[in-house]
């Protein structure tokens, strides 16, 4: 089944916001083993598309957005069926160390000296609503992923100092944030860490990324989505009532509308101004429970590249950072045990009982954009379809948003942020 033909002519003339899809050479997301696969534990399976199909929503993209994003549009009682070129949560989305903040990869004094200080407290305030969201929407489902509530400690750095700090903590909190800032002596009997002091911020958390989408997804199967593996999405064609898209295996497939959960394969489709793919590294260490620091917080930096850690449920460390702005994948993997033993380094210096020798390694790429905001909303010159990108430090967070935010814009119902993330 597909469109109607004026649907299909009106495609034609929009053809050229979202065509060649296929055009794209696919980006290798990450390299390595992360620590979350390291288990064997099986994969989701999924079927393959084998015949035309009808739906209210389409969703391309089988990693954390798309699971996100499947959810919702369950919850508002829409049809959805969903797929992916290499399976289900094989993308990005096993590389991530998972730290649910709410603190946004820009603080919000630059944050607000580049948007204006009242998109910036909307901004992060929709942050912190993310991670509520996220945490209810695990509590409501009954999904095992390991999720804990955890504080954040950031460090004073190369971007922000110690002034810098305070002012920052002033501004969170005038805003209503649950951020303070603490002393030398606070920040050492919490972390075990020498520095002058931290910003301490209540309401993060962390989880098991894979136990997560997989919990989402198996959810979203049993209520009834579709899901299809190994699909590929080659085309995309927005019409006046439906959106054909177009399958490798040459199946056609209606929907009343798209929403792209592609990851870091977006931005190739779509050169935003101002975005841009980095590559990133992480490791995690043996189990070694007794050497972790007390409050088990999540720890970052205020530098540029930055340094960032949280524990595990089994005990381990997880690190990353050493952030490069290059996306060639082959440099990228050769520099893998370099950049971890740095990351190690780095770890060391700040909490020297570890022992940071790495059981996992890996390295991903990492979507960026100059604000440190995502980009999500419906893709300009074409209709009903829309997308959700640009995700920094805290993509998973932004991924909670995007769902409820693609919900409502399914729904025709308002959102008081869309100026906010739009796709411009
Ligand atoms: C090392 C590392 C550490 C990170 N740490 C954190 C962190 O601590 N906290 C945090 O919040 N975020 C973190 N992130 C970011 C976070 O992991 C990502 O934002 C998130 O996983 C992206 O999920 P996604 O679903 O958008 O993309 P993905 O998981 O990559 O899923 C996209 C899927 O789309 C599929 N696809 C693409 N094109 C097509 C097509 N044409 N047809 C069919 N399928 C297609 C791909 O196969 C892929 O499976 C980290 C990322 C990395 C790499």
């Amino acid at each position: 089944m597909a469109g109607s033909s004026a649907d299909r002519g009106r495609a034609g003339s929009n053809r050229a916001a979202l065509h060649a899809i296929d055009a794209i050479e696919p980006l290798k997301l990450r390299t390595g083993t992360p620590v979350w696969l390291g288990d064997g534990a099986r994969g989701m399976s999924a079927a393959p598309l084998r015949a035309d199909l009808k739906v209210d929503v389409a969703v391309i993209g089988g990693g954390i957005s798309g699971a996100l994003a499947t959810d919702a549009l369950l919850q508002a009682g829409l049809s959805v069926a969903v797929f992916d070129r290499l399976g289900f949560v094989r993308g990005s989305t096993p590389a991530s160390t998972a730290m649910l903040q709410f603190e946004i990869d820009q603080p919000l004094i630059t944050l607000g000296r580049r948007i204006g200080h009242a998109r910036a407290a909307r901004a992060w305030w929709r942050s912190a609503s993310g991670v509520t969201r996220l945490r209810s929407r695990i509590a409501d489902l009954g999904l095992r992923c390991d999720f804990r509530e955890r504080h954040t400690a950031y460090l004073p750095g190369n971007l922000l100092d110690l002034a810098g700090l305070r002012s920052e903590a002033a501004a969170r909190e005038r805003i209503g944030l649950r951020s303070n800032l603490i002393d030398r002596h606070a920040l050492m009997s919490l972390t075990g860490i020498d520095k002058p002091g931290a910003i301490w911020s209540a309401g993060s958390a962390e989880v098991n990324p894979v136990k997560l989408a997989r919990g989402l997804w198996r959810s979203a199967a049993k209520r009834g989505a579709m899901l299809h593996a190994p699909v590929e999405i080659i085309d995309v064609a927005p019409g006046e009532r439906w959106v054909t898209l177009t399958t490798d295996a040459d199946c056609s497939i209606s929907a009343g509308h798209v929403v792209l959960a592609t990851g870091y394969s977006l931005t190739k489709l779509f050169k935003l101004p101002g975005y841009r793919i980095i590559s990133t590294w992480a490791m995690a260490t043996a189990p070694q429970p007794k050497a972790l620091w007390p409050s088990r917080c999540l720890i970052w930096e205020a530098s540029d590249p930055y340094l960032y850690c949280r524990t595990t449920r089994d005990g381990r460390v997880l690190a990353g950072g050493e952030d490069a702005a290059f996306e060639d994948d082959a440099r990228r993997d050769a520099l893998i045990a370099t950049k971890v033993a740095r990351i190690g380094r780095t770890l060391r210096g700040l909490l020297p009982q570890l022992d940071i020798a790495p059981a996992f390694a890996w390295a991903g790429c990492f979507g960026e954009s100059a604000s440190g905001l995502p980009a999500i909303g419906q893709v300009p010159g074409a209709p009903r379809c829309y997308a959700v990108m640009g995700f920094g430090g805290n993509g998973i967070t932004f991924s909670a948003i995007a769902a409820e935010m693609i919900q409502r814009a399914i729904l025709g119902l308002p959102d008081p942020d869309t100026d906010l993330f739009r796709l411009a």
